[in-house]
C-alpha cells in the first residue's frame, strides 16, 4: 500500500513551495487509499524552532491538510538511534570509512576548486576519533538509475557520485542519511519533494541499496520561479503561506492555484472543484520544467473564488478585517446591517480579501479618511460648484440611488460634464478616495444626513 510523506524542515516560515509539496502528497495517498505521515526534520537544532513546527501545522490545516489526513507529526530527532544504527550497520559492512580530510586538504590535492572527494581515506583504515567524518564509500563503476514519476528514469554515473559525508565527527548524522532511515522505518513508499532534491536522489538510492532495501520511487515536482525565472527565495519574493492567507487569499483559492504549477485539469479548465483535481491529478503529468509562480493570475484566481461564494459566506470570511487590527473603527462604529447592505457590491470588487477594509470604511468612520492624490485630482474647478449643486439637490431628493444618479447627472449636465468626471468631487468627498464602490448606492445606505454633513466638510 502507498505510504507517503511530507517532510519539511522547521527553519522558517512555510513557504509556498513547500505548500505545493504537501498537497501532491496529500492527493496522491488520497487518490491510491493510502496514508500520508508528516514527519518534521528538526536535526538541525541550531535553526529550528517549535513555532516554525507550529507554523507548518497551522498552514496545512489552512489548506485543508487537518491532523486527521496523516500520521504525525513525528519528529526525525526521535529517530536519533535508528540513525546511528544505519551508520553502524554500514561502517561494519565496510560501506563506510572514517576520514579526516579538510576541504582545503582536497583542494590542495585535486586542483583550485573544490570538485568533490577524491577518496584520499578510503583504505587509510582510519579508526574512529575526533574530527573523522564518516563517509559512504560510493561505487566506482556502473550507473545508478532512479525511477522518477515526473522525470522517467534519471540516470547518473557512479563515478560521478562522491563519497558523501554520512556522519559528523561528532557522531552527528547528515540529512542524506536521516531522511533514507526515516523514509525505511516509516515504510515510505513513494518520495515526492521539491526539485532541489534530485541531486541527492542517486546518492539517497545507494543508501537504500546498501542497506538492503527496495528503494522508493520518487517524484521531483518543478522548481517554482518568479517573473524573472529566479528561484522563489524568502529575501526576494512573497512565499510565507501566511503572508497570503493575512492577505486574504482563500485557502481553497490558494490550494487550487498551487496544484496548477505545471499541470492542469482536463478541458482547458483552470478554475474546478477540488473533488476533479483530486481525480485527475496525476504526477505522470506535472511537466518538470520550472513554474512560474505568477500572483497576478493567483490575484484573478482569487477574486473568482470570491465572487463564487454566497454572500453570507463572503461576510463571514470578510469578519477578520472588519475588525482590529486591520479595521480603523471602533467595535462601537461598526454596523453589521450596512455592511450586509455593501458586502454585495463589495463582492464583485475584491480580488483580496483584505481589500475589503479600504473599500467600505467610509461607511464605520465619522470622518472619511482622504487620500490625498485622489482630492487633488477631483477637487479641480468646477469641484466647488458641483458639491454646492449636490448639497442643494440632495437635500429633498427621494434617497435611492437611481433620484441621487438622475440629480447628479444634472449637475454634471451644467458643466458640460459627463457623469463619471462629475461625480469624481462628490465620491471624495464622501468616501475620500476617487475609486471604489457604485457611488449613489453607497449613498443611499450611508444616509442623507451623513453624505450632506461630508460634502459640507468638504466645501469648508
Ligand atoms: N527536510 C527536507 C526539506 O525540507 C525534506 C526533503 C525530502 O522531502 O526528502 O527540504
Amino acid at each position: 500500500t502507498v505510504r507517503v510523506r511530507f517532510a519539511p524542515s522547521p527553519t522558517g516560515m512555510f513557504h509556498v513551495g513547500g505548500a505545493r509539496s504537501a498537497l501532491h502528497n496529500w492527493v496522491f495517498a488520497r487518490q491510491h487509499g493510502g496514508a500520508l505521515v508528516l514527519r518534521i526534520e528538526d536535526t538541525d537544532a541550531s535553526r529550528n524552532r517549535p513555532e516554525w513546527t507550529e507554523g507548518i501545522i497551522r498552514a496545512l490545516a489552512w489548506l485543508g491538510i487537518d491532523e486527521d489526513q496523516y500520521e504525525g507529526p513525528f519528529f526525525q530527532s526521535t529517530n536519533a538511534d535508528k540513525h546511528r544504527e544505519a551508520v553502524e550497520r554500514l561502517r561494519a559492512a565496510g560501506r563506510a570509512y572514517f576520514c579526516d580530510c579538510t576541504r582545503d586538504d582536497v583542494i590542495a590535492r585535486t586542483g583550485d576548486s573544490y570538485r568533490g572527494y577524491d577518496g584520499h581515506c578510503r583504505d587509510r583504515g582510519l579508526e574512529p576519533g575526533p574530527g573523522r567524518a564518516l563517509r559512504f564509500r560510493t561505487p566506482d563503476e556502473g550507473t545508478t538509475t532512479v525511477v522518477d514519476l515526473i522525470r522517467d528514469k534519471p540516470t547518473f554515473e557512479n563515478a560521478t557520485i562522491e563519497d558523501f559525508v554520512i556522519a559528523r565527527g561528532d557522531g552527528s548524522v547528515l540529512f542524506m542519511l536521516a531522511n533514507v532511515v526515516d523514509d525505511m522505518v516509516q515504510g515510505i513508499t513513494h518520495v515526492i519533494r521539491a526539485e532541489e532534491h534530485l541531486s541527492n536522489t542517486p546518492k539517497q538510492q545507494l543508501l537504500w541499496e546498501a542497506l538492503g532495501e527496495q528503494p522508493p520511487i520518487w517524484a521531483h515536482v518543478p522548481v517554482v520561479v518568479n517573473e524573472k525565472r529566479q528561484k522563489l527565495s524568502k529575501r526576494r519574493d512573497k512565499v510565507a503561506l501566511e503572508d497570503y492567507q493575512a492577505e486574504g487569499f482563500l485557502a481553497e483559492a490558494m490550494r487550487n492555484y498551487l496544484m496548477l504549477l505545471g499541470w492542469a485539469p482536463s478541458g482547458d479548465r483552470e478554475i474546478v472543484p477540488w473533488s476533479v483535481v483530486e481525480e485527475e491529478f496525476r504526477l505522470e503529468d506535472v511537466n518538470p520544467s520550472p513554474a512560474f509562480f505568477d500572483v497576478k493570475k493567483l490575484r484573478a484566481f482569487n477574486g473568482e473564488y470570491i465572487r463564487a461564494l454566497p454572500v453570507e459566506e463572503f461576510t463571514e470570511r470578510c469578519a477578520p478585517w472588519l475588525r482590529e487590527p486591520y479595521a480603523p473603527w471602533s467595535p462601537e462604529q461598526y454596523d453589521p446591517a450596512v455592511f450586509a447592505r455593501l458586502a454585495p457590491l463589495a463582492q464583485t470588487r475584491v480580488a483580496v480579501l483584505s481589500e475589503i477594509t479600504a473599500m467600505v470604511d467610509f461607511a464605520f468612520l465619522d470622518e472619511p479618511v482622504i487620500d490625498e492624490a485622489s482630492w487633488n485630482k477631483a477637487m479641480k474647478e468646477p469641484a466647488a460648484d458641483i458639491l454646492r449643486g449636490a448639497l442643494e439637490a440632495f437635500q429633498d431628493a427621494e434617497w435611492t440611488a437611481e433620484e441621487l444618479k438622475a440629480r447628479a447627472e444634472e449637475i454634471g449636465a451644467r458643466h458640460g460634464l459627463k457623469l463619471g468626471k462629475a461625480q469624481a468631487p462628490i465620491r471624495v468627498a464622501v468616501t475620500g478616495r476617487t475609486v471604489g464602490l457604485p457611488l449613489f448606492e453607497s449613498l443611499q445606505i450611508i444616509g442623507r444626513d451623513r453624505t450632506l454633513a461630508r460634502v459640507r466638510a468638504a466645501l469648508d
